[in-house]
């Protein structure tokens, strides 16, 4: 399919530093270009037909790895979300967080550490004891020296604060998406989470409780438009919180019809346009964490795939990269609970990625955190990278995308959209293959 990019809107400003460059004509090809294989790559990478039995690869000491751990339950189901979550039931999820804590046993047995967790969902924050017990028995098994967690809005109780401070949580994650409040009624937050007023009240108290607050926030709705944006933005700003995360909407097959009737269809053609905003009025309060995650200082990110060369998927549905070895957990969570009860991984699925994949992972994960150190990943793959990586470095190079200096590839401000899209591509194809195998999952399709 060929977006329909309006392409003459965009216009590089005075300093040519922050503004997205026009590109032209030569530039929307470029960036259908950039959208097609990236599609076509990422639905290849996460194919896991080949037959493979699935198996976890051996622990490697000494590996900077981060522990994602699933957490599926919400109190009720926001239409246009492909992640895997299910309607909260408090019996279920307490066999479900005990399940969590076997399996995490388990890679300890395996020998496996951990520097880093994520706790993700979901809402990880749905029941506050399970947590709790969870990252006590986390701590207890892997040198763990920092912890992220996901909440939403509701959430945000002192008491809740209380609890996930005693934790030893460093960054909160709370998922806004907006504060115009037909938005957000659109997306069935308004009843659920208030109205955006009250949660940047709430942002603006919490904001030094933890050392990163970040918020969620969405660009691209459909019903969004260029002064709700700009709303936005001021709000973000205002708030004083320390990162935001501004993904664009990404529209999986089955959710594609939800996010219709909800909003209206979605315009690709604006994407580009409202990512120019964002880029321009966070740059002067925020640095990039990523192309799309801005942080007044350093910290963690939500995408802990750029952070962690490789990460470990625990709980139903969660998905993992080790050792060159990418898999998924069962999507039932029946099945999750029960194979964990007789001391087996629950594991649907696994590929092991090609060398020149795993370096082309690397290129592209590395990159969307906005550098690339060549001499650390000539290190990773034992010498030359450029017969492994040349077409990426060199295409990339000759759009415009990347520049060299020191040793090291930078996203140049072009690049970074660029990457929007690959890495919109990229959680597409994830959200993707979620939807397939929770149509091979008849308990999901109930709950969901
Ligand atoms: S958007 Fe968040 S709260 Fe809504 S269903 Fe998805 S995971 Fe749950």
């Amino acid at each position: 399919m060929v977006r329909e990019y309006n392409h003459d809107v965009f216009a590089v400003d005075d300093s040519g530093t922050q503004s997205l460059p026009t590109g032209g004509r030569c530039g929307l090809v470029i960036e259908q270009l950039i959208e097609r294989i990236s599609r076509k790559e990422f639905s290849r990478f996460l194919r896991f037909s080949g037959g493979e039995t699935p198996e976890l690869p051996r622990a490697q000491r000494g590996r900077n790895l981060l522990l994602y751990l699933h957490v599926p339950f919400c109190e009720s189901l926001c239409p246009y979300c492909s992640f895997h979550r299910v309607v909260f039931e408090e019996s279920l999820c307490r066999r479900y967080f005990d399940a969590m804590r076997k399996e995490m046993r388990i890679y300890g047995n395996l020998g496996y550490d951990f520097s880093g967790l994520y706790v993700g969902g979901g809402t990880p924050t749905v029941m506050m004891d399970e947590l709790a017990a969870t990252l006590a028995l986390a701590k207890e098994l892997f040198s763990i020296s920092e912890i992220s967690v996901e909440t939403n809005p509701n959430h945000l109780t002192d008491g809740n604060l209380l609890k996930l401070k005693g934790l030893g949580i460093q960054r909160l994650s709370i998922g806004v998406q907006s504060f115009d409040d037909t938005l957000l009624a659109a997306m069935g937050r308004f009843t659920k989470y208030g109205s955006g007023g009250d949660i940047f009240s709430r942002l603006v108290e919490i904001r030094n409780e933890f050392d990163t607050v970040n918020a969620d926030m969405i660009f691209n709705l459909p019903l969004q438009s260029e002064e709700s944006l700009a709303r936005d933005l001021d709000r973000i700003i205002g708030s004083g919180i320390g990162q935001v995360t501004w993904y664009p909407l990404m529209v999986s097959d089955a959710t594609r019809s939800d996010v219709e009737h909800a909003f209206g269809a979605a315009r690709g053609a604006r994407e580009k346009k409202f990512y120019s905003l964002i880029a321009e009025r966070l740059a002067a309060h925020f640095r990039f964490s990523s192309a799309w995650c801005f942080s007044r200082r350093e910290s963690m990110v939500d995408e802990y795939i750029v952070s962690h060369d490789e990460y470990a998927g625990l709980g139903s549905g969660a998905i993992g990269y080790l050792g060159g070895v990418c898999y998924a957990n069962t999507f039932s969570i029946e099945e999750y609970i029960e194979r964990l009860g007789r001391g087996e991984i629950p594991l649907m699925a696994s590929r092991t990625f090609s060398r020149r994949e795993r370096a082309r992972y690397d290129f592209v994960m590395k990159l969307f955190g906005m550098e690339l150190d060549l001499d650390a990943l000539r290190d990773r793959y034992g010498g030359e990278i450029l017969p492994l990586l040349w077409k990426d470095i060199g295409a990339f190079t000759m759009a415009g995308g990347l520049h060299y200096e020191g040793g090291k590839l930078f996203l140049t401000d072009r690049g970074r959209y660029y990457w929007v899209i690959i890495m919109r591509e990229f959680f597409t194809a994830v959200n993707n293959f979620r939807d397939y195998c929770r149509t091979m999952t008849k308990e999901c399709a109930c709950h969901g």
